[in-house]
C-alpha cells in the first residue's frame, strides 16, 4: 500500500510515497547502528550545539513547516507555528539540561566498600520510535531531542498520513550537524513494526498513539526483551465544583476540548460539574463552543479546522450517534456537514449514562460530554471511572478540595484551576491504559538509557 498524503479540507491527495523495501530497512538499521558508534564517542558539548542548530531551522522554516503539517492533517496554521515554535524550545532545552540530566550519581563509597562507586547514565542505541499524526512535529521531537542529547540514534515510523513531515524531520538533524544516520524517518507501514523492532541492533521503542497500537507493541517488545515508553489515549476529566471562576472555566475548557481540532490525548473530554454551578457552566461553556469558528485552516479567523482522516471522523460521528439513541441530548454542534473534507462543529452533549459508548471510551474530535455530579467524591469517582488516566483538570479555589484532587485523581499529570499542558520541565505519562514511562524533564531522557553502576576498589 502506498504511503499517501492527502489534504483533509478536501479529500485532494498531496503526494503518494512507496513504503520502503526490507533491504531499506536494514540498510537504515545498519546506518543507525553505525551513527550511535559515532554519537556514542561525542560531547555534551557538541551534540548541545547541533540540537540549538536544529532549533535555529525550525524557526527560519516555521511558515513552510507549519504549512506543510496544516495541509497534511488539518491543524489551524496558527497551531502549528505554535508547535514549531515549542519544538525549538524543547531543541534549546535537552541542549541545555542533557549533561546536567544525565550527569554521574555519586555513592558514598564507604557504604559499599568501595574507594569509588557512582552510577553512570549511558545511552542504548538505536531505539524506535512509532509516532501519530495529531502533533506531527511535537510527538517526534518530544522523543527526538532527549534522545540524540544522551547519543541514542532515532528510527522513526511515523503515522502514514503525516509522510511530508516525517520526512522533513528525518532530514532536520542531518542538515543541523548530527551524523548521518543519527536520526532518519522510514517510511513504512505499522505491519513493518514487528520486523524493526525485532531486529537485535534496536535496542528500544517508543509509542505515542491508539491503545491497540501500544498492545501490540509491548507483545512484540515483551517476546524480545526490549524497553518501551507508551503514550497512548487518554479520557481525561474536567472537574467544575462551586467555588470555581466559572466564566474561565468555560473558557479554558472549551480551548482544552477544541485544540487541534480536538484530536489531543491531553484534551479534556468528560466535563464533570457540580450541581450548583452546573446549569450557569454549561450554559456558558455552550456559547462558548456555539461561537467558534470552523473553516480553511490557513486562515487566521479559524478556531477549528477538519479532523485528520476520514476514519476519525466516522468514529466521532458514530459515537455521538450511539449516545443519541440512548437519550443523551445535544447542546450545540452533534451533525457532521455535507460535502468535501471532514469536518466535525463544536459539540456539547448532556445526560450522559454509563451505557453509552462515549462515557468509557475516548472521543478523538471537539465533542464533550458533560456530567452532573454532587460531591467532590462523586467528583472524582467518575473522574476515575475510565480506562484512562492521562490528564485530570479541576477547578476550584478551596485549598482543602484541591489537596484531595491533586491525592486521589487517577492522571499521570493533575492541573488545578488551568489546562493540562505538557512542558518540558514537567514529566508526561499516564498511569492504567494511558501507558507507562514518562516523556519530557529528567526523568524523558533517562528512559533510553542503562544507568549502570560502578564500583571501583
Ligand atoms: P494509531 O495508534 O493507529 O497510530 C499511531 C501510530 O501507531 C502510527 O504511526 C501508526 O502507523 C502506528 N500503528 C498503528 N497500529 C499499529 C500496530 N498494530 N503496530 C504498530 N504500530 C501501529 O492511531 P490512529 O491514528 O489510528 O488514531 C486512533 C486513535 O488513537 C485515536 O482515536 C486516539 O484514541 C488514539 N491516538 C492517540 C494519540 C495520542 O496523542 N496519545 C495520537 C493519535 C491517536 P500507521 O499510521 O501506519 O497505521
Amino acid at each position: 500500500m502506498p504511503i499517501t498524503s492527502t489534504n483533509p479540507a478536501t479529500g485532494e491527495v498531496l503526494k503518494t510515497f512507496d513504503p520502503l523495501t526490507d533491504q531499506q530497512i536494514d540498510e537504515a538499521i545498519g546506518r543507525a547502528a553505525s551513527a550511535f558508534r559515532k554519537l556514542h564517542g561525542t560531547s555534551f558539548e557538541q551534540r548541545a550545539a547541533w540540537m540549538r542548530a536544529a532549533a535555529d531551522l525550525l524557526e527560519a522554516e516555521q511558515d513552510d513547516i507549519s504549512a506543510l503539517m496544516t495541509q497534511e492533517m488539518g491543524k489551524t496554521f496558527a497551531a502549528a507555528k505554535a508547535e514549531v515554535t515549542k519544538c525549538a524550545n524543547a531543541c534549546r532545552f535537552y541542549a541545555g539540561h542533557a549533561e546536567g540530566f544525565l550527569a554521574d550519581e555519586p555513592v558514598e563509597p564507604s557504604t559499599v566498600g568501595a574507594a569509588t562507586a557512582y552510577a553512570r547514565y549511558q545511552p542504548l542505541g538505536p531505539v524506535l520510535a512509532v509516532m501519530p499524526w495529531n502533533f506531527p512535529l511535537w510527538q517526534a521531537m518530544r522523543f527526538a531531542a532527549p534522545a540524540l542529547m544522551a547519543g541514542n540514534t532515532g528510527l522513526l515510523k511515523h503515522a502514514s498520513n503525516v509522510p511530508q513531515t516525517a520526512l522533513y524531520l528525518g532530514e532536520l538533524f542531518r542538515r543541523a550537524g548530527f551524523p548521518a544516520g543519527a536520526f532518519q524517518t522510514l517510511l513504512v507501514g505499522s505491519d513493518a513494526v514487528e520486523t524493526i523492532l525485532s531486529d537485535p541492533r534496536v535496542q528500544a521503542a517508543t509509542l505515542t498513539g491508539s491503545e491497540n497500537a501500544g498492545r501490540s507493541i509491548a507483545t512484540i517488545a515483551g517476546r524480545e526483551l526490549k524497553k518501551t515508553v507508551l503514550e497512548l489515549g487518554g479520557s481525561d476529566p474536567f472537574v467544575v465544583l462551586p467555588t470555581a471562576d466559572l466564566d474561565r472555566a468555560a473558557q479554558v475548557a472549551t480551548t482544552s476540548r477544541c485544540q487541534n481540532n480536538g484530536q489531543s490525548c491531553i484534551a479534556a473530554k468528560r466535563f464533570i460539574a457540580h450541581t450548583d454551578v452546573y446549569d450557569q457552566f454549561v450554559d456558558t461553556f455552550v456559547a462558548h463552543m456555539s461561537a467558534l469558528t470552523v473553516g480553511d485552516p490557513m486562515m487566521d479567523s479559524t478556531d477549528i479546522g477538519p479532523l485528520a482522516t476520514q476514519q476519525g471522523r466516522k468514529d466521532v460521528e458514530a459515537q455521538v450517534a450511539d449516545a443519541v439513541s440512548r437519550g443523551a441530548t445535544v447542546r450545540c454542534g452533534g451533525q457532521a456537514p455535507e460535502g468535501d473534507g471532514w469536518w466535525y462543529p463544536p459539540t456539547v452533549i448532556t445526560d450522559i449514562t454509563r451505557d453509552m459508548r462515549m462515557f468509557a471510551e475516548e472521543v478523538f474530535g471537539p465533542v464533550a460530554g458533560v456530567y452532573r455530579i454532587a460531591s467532590i467524591d462523586e467528583a472524582i469517582d467518575l473522574a476515575n471511572a475510565t480506562s484512562y488516566g492521562l490528564g485530570a483538570n479541576a477547578w476550584t479555589d478551596d485549598p482543602e478540595e484541591q489537596r484531595q484532587l491533586v491525592d486521589e485523581l487517577d492522571a499521570g499529570a493533575v492541573f488545578i484551576n488551568g489546562m493540562v499542558t505538557s512542558y518540558p520541565p514537567l514529566p508526561f505519562g499516564g498511569v492504567k491504559n494511558s501507558g507507562y514511562g514518562r516523556e519530557l524533564s529528567a526523568a524523558g531522557i533517562r528512559e533510553f538509557c542503562n544507568l549502570k553502576s560502578v564500583w571501583i576498589g
